[in-house]
C-alpha cells in the first residue's frame, strides 16, 4: 500500500508535533477523504497518510482488523517493541494510544509510519503474530528516526534511504530464516543485499525518488546509516 501516499508530506502541522514535522512539502494533489465518516475522520491516520515505506510485502496471509488489533498487543509486550517505544518517548516523542491501527489496506504493503502520527498495519497482509512484531519494529524505527531527527525529510531520497537502511538491517527483516521463507536462498551476504533489495522497493514507492535516485541515494547513504544502529548499542 501506500506507494502514492503524500500523506507525511502534509502541511498543517499540530502545533505540539512541530518539533516532528519539517520543511513545507512542495505542492501536491488534493488529497480526498474517501472515508464515509467525512469530515471527523480526516484527521485521523489513513493509509493514505503512511508513508510509502514499509518495504514488507509479505502478502500470504490475512487477518481481520480485530485480531490484528489483538497482535498489535500483543507485539506491544514484547521487549523490542517496549525498548522502541520508550526510546522513541525519551527522544521526546509521545506514544498516544492510538498510536498503532490495524486496518484494511488495498495495497500490498504490510504496513506504514505516518509521521508524527502513529502506525499502521494492514490487517488484510497479516497472518502470523511474526507478521505484525516484524511490521511495528521496522516501523517503529522510521518513528523513532522521524522523532529524533527535526529536519528530517521524508521526500528527500537520502533521508528516506537511510531511515530505510536501518529499519531493514535493525528489525531483522532480513533475517535468515525469513529469507528462507521468502526463497532468497543465497545466504553469504544475503543480509545486506536483502536489505538493499527492500529499500530500493520503499525508496522507489516515494513519488519524489526516480530509480537513479533511489539508487544513488542508497550508495551515498549507506555505510553510516547502516553502522547507525541507534537505540541499540549494536543491530540486534
Ligand atoms: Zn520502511
Amino acid at each position: 500500500m501506500l506507494e502514492n501516499g503524500l500523506g507525511h508530506l502534509k502541511s498543517d502541522p499540530k502545533p505540539e508535533k512541530q518539533s516532528m514535522r519539517r520543511k513545507s512539502p512542495p505542492k501536491k494533489k488534493k488529497k480526498k477523504n474517501t472515508s464515509a465518516k467525512g469530515e471527523e475522520e480526516k484527521k485521523k491516520m489513513s493509509p493514505e497518510d503512511a508513508l510509502p515505506n514499509s518495504g514488507s510485502t509479505i502478502n500470504r496471509g490475512s487477518t481481520t482488523v480485530e485480531e490484528c488489533e489483538r497482535m498489535i498487543h500483543k507485539s506491544m509486550k514484547r521487549p523490542m517493541v517496549k525498548f522502541l517505544m520508550e526510546s522513541i518517548e525519551k527522544a521526546g516523542c509521545g506514544i498516544g494510544r492510538s498510536f498503532f491501527k490495524a486496518v484494511e489496506c488495498d495495497r500490498v504493503f504490510s504496513g506504514g509510519y505516518c509521521p508524527g502520527e502513529g502506525i499502521l498495519v494492514c490487517s488484510n497482509h497479516m497472518r502470523l503474530q511474526d507478521d505484525v512484531n516484524q511490521v511495528i519494529i521496522h516501523e517503529l524505527i522510521h518513528a523513532y528516526d522521524d522523532c529524533r531527527a527535526a529536519n528530517l525529510d521524508w521526500s528527500d531520497c537520502a533521508h528516506h534511504a537511510c531511515s530505510e537502511i536501518r529499519a531493514g538491517h535493525l528489525s531483522g527483516d532480513c533475517h535468515y530464516k525469513r529469507e528462507l521463507l521468502r526463497k532468497f536462498i543465497k545466504l553469504r551476504g544475503h543480509e545486506q543485499e536483502c536489505v538493499r533489495r527492500r529499500v530500493m522497493k520503499s525508496v522507489l514507492s516515494n513519488p519524489y525518488c526516480s530509480e537513479s535516485a533511489a539508487k544513488d541515494a542508497m550508495a551515498s547513504v549507506w555505510d553510516v546509516c547502516y553502522n547507525d544502529t541507534s537505540p541499540f548499542d549494536r543491530a540486534p
